[in-house]
């Protein structure tokens, strides 16, 4: 939680260029995260220690880690906050699109990680794409994806989505033809799981549209981060080959009790009949 508000607090405006400065900006032993520099120089993804939410350890070559290309679809505070912490990694390159129709408003201000006051009234898509310019070349779209016809041209073969609406994320799971990882928050908590072709989809994750969460959407800035980052692990997992297994495929994590024991909930996901996707694993219980 500590690292995660000061990043809010570092914000685009002081953005550091290399993890050893981050980590040096942010102090040593701030709370339960920790992001830095092994002793041997190696990179550590994220270690989060005291297993309060057991995110576990990714060690990184220190040659260029080429994602390949991905589709980011929204702009918004989820996307922007897993893109802030990718560009944390200074050998982490990838290339795709960024697609989103919204303008930046004031009330974005306090969680879209890459925003700054002057962008206000401008294209989401814009900004991130310039901001990320220097190390992922990501074209943006204004246009909100909707699954339907030759809208786009396809989705690429891994996908993040950082959309807090349901049927949203069904329509994109329907329409990715490889790997999705899919970040949303909800009553204060984040929801962050992927999914592979043959994985049970996010529609089985969740079948059910959460009526009574489509109006109030959380505004603290922390709790979108940390949905980011969470996010942005599971990318840099997968294209590592360091995949979480099947039992990490989902993560409930609460940001505001992290003290808790069970603050974060990592499960797996299950097949499910009533699968709104209709995906190959809830099929095959027919
Ligand atoms: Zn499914």
């Amino acid at each position: 939680m500590f690292v995660a508000c000061e990043l809010e607090f570092i914000g685009r405006s002081r953005l550091i260029p290399s993890f050893a400065e981050w980590e040096v900006a942010k102090g040593a032993n701030h709370g339960s995260g920790r992001v830095g520099l092994s002793p041997v120089g190696k990179v550590i993804g994220m270690v989060v220690s005291g297993g309060a939410a057991g995110f576990g350890e990714i060690s990184l070559s220190q040659e260029i880690i080429n994602l390949g290309c991905v589709d980011v679809i929204s702009a918004g505070a989820i996307s922007q906050a897993a893109l802030y912490a990718l560009l944390r990694f200074p050998n982490v390159r990838m290339s795709g699109r960024i697609l989103d129709d919204d303008i930046t408003a004031e009330s974005n201000l306090n969680r879209n990680m890459l925003t700054v006051k002057d962008d206000i009234g401008t294209s989401k898509v814009q900004l991130a794409a310039d901001i990320c310019a220097d190390k992922f070349h990501l074209q943006p779209i204004v246009t909100r994806f909707t699954g339907t016809g030759s809208q786009i041209g396809g989705l690429a073969s891994r996908v993040l989505l950082g959309v807090d609406d349901i049927p949203s994320r069904w329509e994109v799971q329907r329409q990715s033809p490889g790997w999705l990882a899919v970040g949303g928050t909800s009553h204060f908590s984040i929801s962050s799981s992927d999914h592979s072709p043959t994985d049970p989809c996010c529609g089985c994750l969740h079948p059910v549209d959460d009526l009574a969460g489509g109006n109030s959407i959380p505004t603290v800035s922390f709790v979108s981060f940390w949905t980011g980052l969470a996010t942005a692990v599971r990318l840099l997992r997968q294209c590592v080959g360091q995949p979480y297994g099947r039992d990490q495929q989902h993560l409930w994590l609460t940001p505001l009790r992290l003290d808790q024991p069970h603050a974060a909930l990592w499960l797996p996901v299950a097949p499910t009949r009533n699968c709104p996707v209709r995906c190959p694993a809830s099929q095959a219980l027919k």
